[in-house]
């Protein structure tokens, strides 16, 4: 009875993560998608990918040890997909760091700090469109009609706040793969803003991906993650295998043109 409501009252959770998930920003997804994998996990479920679709069936439990061992299952090809996938992450990860505090540098209602605009690109330059390639104009004041870098090179003001409202509105997003995007503009239908004109080519670009996407090779994963991290719980495995198959399958819109300045090499 108590083991059927406690059951009863994750199907419930679980059912409402999901049905809202698809809807949330990528941020909460990505925490979202962690407790609903938690909870398939307790129920017997399958996995999800960060679509929500199926990984397949939950790996079988190993079998027990007995006098002579099965042959070692050939992990080559996962190790070499979980490598890559670690390469992949720990670069992503820079690259997601920097949005946020691109993100929160330039929040906020009314003038935007001048700062970010003038110096928080790539190479400590200003923060460029990416889809124009051209930086953030001010509005208003001494500065108005100049890129904010070139009225932060004739006003640096490195120690007080200088906020300027900005000409023709700007765009700052965190895309799918957690990185940044800047455009000019004010979203809606005019589409000569750049924040606009962008999403026919990002449209484009998934359904390019979403012709030829690859598959992963779930059952070959689950086996090397079993077999190599022995120390970690069935649960914390499936996470594991849901973010190599997050960042190695699931579509990657690459970097933007701003980029962190620790990773400028890559
Ligand atoms: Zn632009």
């Amino acid at each position: 009875m108590m083991a059927d409501a406690m059951s009863d009252e994750l199907r419930r959770r679980l059912r409402a993560l999901e049905a809202d998930y698809l809807s949330q920003p990528v941020v909460v997804q990505r925490t979202e998608l962690a407790e609903i994998n938690q909870l398939r996990t307790q129920l017997g479920l399958s996995p999800v990918n960060a679509r929500l679709e199926e990984l397949g069936a939950p790996a079988p439990a190993p079998a027990p040890v007995v006098a002579s061992p099965a042959p070692r299952r050939d992990h080559s090809r996962a190790r070499a997909i979980y490598e890559a996938y670690q390469k992949k992450a720990a670069v992503l990860e820079l690259h997601q760091a920097y949005a946020r505090r691109v993100a929160e540098a330039t929040a906020g209602n009314g003038p935007t700090p001048v700062y970010p605009l003038a110096k928080m690109g790539r190479d400590g330059g200003p923060l460029r469109c990416d889809l124009c390639g051209k930086p953030i104009v001010l509005e208003g004041g001494a500065y108005d009609g100049l890129p904010a870098d070139e009225a932060w090179a004739e006003h640096p003001n490195p120690s007080g706040r200088w906020n300027s409202w900005i000409s023709g509105g700007m765009v700052v997003e965190i895309t799918v793969n957690g990185t940044l995007r800047i455009f000019h503009g004010y979203p809606g239908r005019n589409h000569t803003h750049c924040c606009n004109a962008v999403r026919a080519k990002e449209e484009k670009a998934r359904k390019e991906w979403e012709a030829s996407k690859p598959v992963p090779p779930l059952a070959e994963l689950r086996a090397f993650l079993d077999d190599t991290f022995v120390e970690l719980s069935p649960d914390e495995r499936v996470t594991l295998l849901t973010k190599i198959v997050d960042v190695m399958f699931s579509f990657d819109p690459g970097f933007g043109v701003n980029v962190p300045g620790e990773a400028k090499t890559t």
